[in-house]
């Protein structure tokens, strides 16, 4: 029996450690054990209650998603909490839990139920209503905390939050129509669109807006299709006054569903209602997006975040800080802020990091435990290799543009460029196969697996070629 919760607990790592970054794995879910699975109640084991609550707060969703995913709709989590009972020596702390903990050290009475009917992101509520009906409730899936007045204006988005809030006030009505956000990753761009879509339902309630994942999009198209129902997603989505669809870009070489969404987007700007759509690529690099589609992209304004500067990354932090209702000494936040300096979601990461382990050693939040952890955490992500760096990188040095990786050329040298792309996507980044074969020139898992073989096979026997790899490893972790 306990060898079959280790197991369901597993494979639910499996998944979450595909959803979030890699340090929030690290912090929050690796101290996790699981202990129990009997009727479908699956019980894990947390460091604390600061643990419990913060997985409440921030991870639920996904929680809930995982266990459907592994125990079907029945299935529940409990958590057990290790209550501290060494106040006088708290020792160093370490994640591994002693096995067989008494029941007497834990407290099992957490329990949360876990409703599988509701809420989970990917049910957007049906979507299918009859057409023709006025009123209706949709579900707009936005996040409160999104907001525009959490979201601190710097010189980086200057220009994308306030066409993002003229766009609020006059939905449909101004330019910027579509407005595309464009920037990066972890730079403010799913924030900004939520907050969008939370100031217009503030300004005009009877307005419907709807905030979806370009692939949530994808797959309730795809089930329509199944289902034969396509036309009432269509109406569906013709019906909404203001619709925000994130990641766009997912909908490379998705033909069928471009498709779709042209027609749904030609329909919507028509009878002005207002698009929103988000990217990490700018118009002119989306590349397997349908040109009719790009061109009507740029009719409105595309509008990208920059990385802040030190000034808006403080300010950032301290607004985080604030809604938390956490105090850290200013040194700290600047110190943080100074370190860190990519992506705020990074920033973010670290900050939490800082909580987290403050929390577990029981130390007090200072300068030298920010830099102690700063340290760490700079070394294991910050120098984070992405494909696209790869790719770049396996280009630049055979002399070939980075584009032909993208296509379906069969010619050699490129097919090799593409699979030592892969090769080394494999080892140095924590993306999933099928997340390596879609960028690198939309291929499925089996072929970036045969690459990733091709390539050690021939490291093993051929020297001119290990060589080669061995020189582009050097480069890709410069
Ligand atoms: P993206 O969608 O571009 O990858 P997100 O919108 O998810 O980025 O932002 C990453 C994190 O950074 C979020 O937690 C978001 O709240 C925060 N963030 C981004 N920009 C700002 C900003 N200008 N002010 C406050 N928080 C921000
Ligand atoms: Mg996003």
């Amino acid at each position: 029996m306990e060898k079959y919760a280790v197991e369901v607990w597993d494979n639910c790592l499996k998944v979450i450690k595909d959803n979030i970054n890699y340090q929030s794995f690290k912090t929050w879910f690796l101290p996790i054990k699981a202990i129990k699975l009997k009727d479908q109640v699956l019980t894990i084991q947390v460091p604390s209650q600061f643990f419990y609550e913060w997985l409440e707060e921030h991870y639920i969703g996904l929680l809930k998603k995982t266990i459907k995913k592994e125990l079907g709709s029945d299935g529940r989590l409990e958590y057990s909490i290790i209550v501290d009972s060494s106040e006088q020596d708290p020792g160093p702390y370490t994640v591994n839990i002693p096995t067989g903990i008494k029941n007497s050290t834990t407290n099992p009475s957490v329990s949360m139920p876990i409703d599988i009917n509701k809420g989970t992101s990917k049910e957007i509520p049906n979507p299918f209503i009859i057409p023709g009906l006025k009123k209706i409730s949709i579900n707009s899936q936005l996040i409160e905390s999104y907001s525009f007045d959490n979201f601190i204006e710097g010189d980086c988005n200057r220009l994308a939050r306030s066409a993002g809030y003229a766009v609020a006030n006059n939905p449909g009505k101004t330019a910027f129509n579509p407005l595309l956000i464009y920037s990066s990753t972890g730079l403010g761009k799913t924030h900004l669109a939520h907050a969008i879509g939370l100031q217009v339902k503030a300004n005009f309630p009877e307005k419907t807006v709807l905030y979806v994942t370009a692939d949530q999009f994808m797959s309730q198209f795809i089930d329509s299709v199944r289902n034969n129902n396509q036309n009432d997603f269509i109406h569906f989505y013709q019906i909404i006054d203001v619709l925000i669809i994130d990641d766009i870009y997912h909908l490379a070489g998705k033909e069928k569903t471009q498709d779709v969404f042209f027609h749904i987007f030609n329909h919507l700007h028509q009878k002005s209602s207002q698009i929103i759509l988000t990217s990490d690529k700018a118009p002119v690099e989306m590349k397997g997006i349908e040109p009719r589609l790009l061109s009507r992209f740029k009719w409105g304004l595309s509008a990208d975040l920059q990385v802040p500067d030190l000034e808006t990354r403080i300010a950032i932090l301290q607004k985080k800080l604030y809604n938390d209702g956490i105090q850290i000494p200013p040194e700290v936040v600047e110190y943080l802020a100074y370190s860190i300096n990519s992506n705020i979601r990074e920033l973010e990461g670290a900050y939490i990091s800082l909580l987290a382990q403050s929390s577990l050693n029981k130390k007090t939040i200072t300068l030298e435990l920010a830099r102690q952890m700063i340290d760490k955490f700079v070394k294991n992500t910050s120098r984070e290799i992405s494909i696209d760096y790869i790719q770049k990188v396996v280009c630049d040095y055979f002399n070939i543009p980075v584009e032909m990786i993208h296509t379906k050329t069969r010619k050699r040298d490129i097919v090799q460029a593409r699979q030592l792309s892969m090769y080394f996507s494999k080892k140095h980044t924590k993306a999933s196969l099928a997340s390596i074969g879609l960028h690198c020139g939309n291929k499925d898992h089996a072929t970036v697996l045969h690459a990733c073989r091709t390539v050690t096979n021939l490291v093993e026997t051929d020297k001119q070629f290990r060589l080669f790899v061995e020189e582009l490893d050097k480069r890709i972790k410069l």
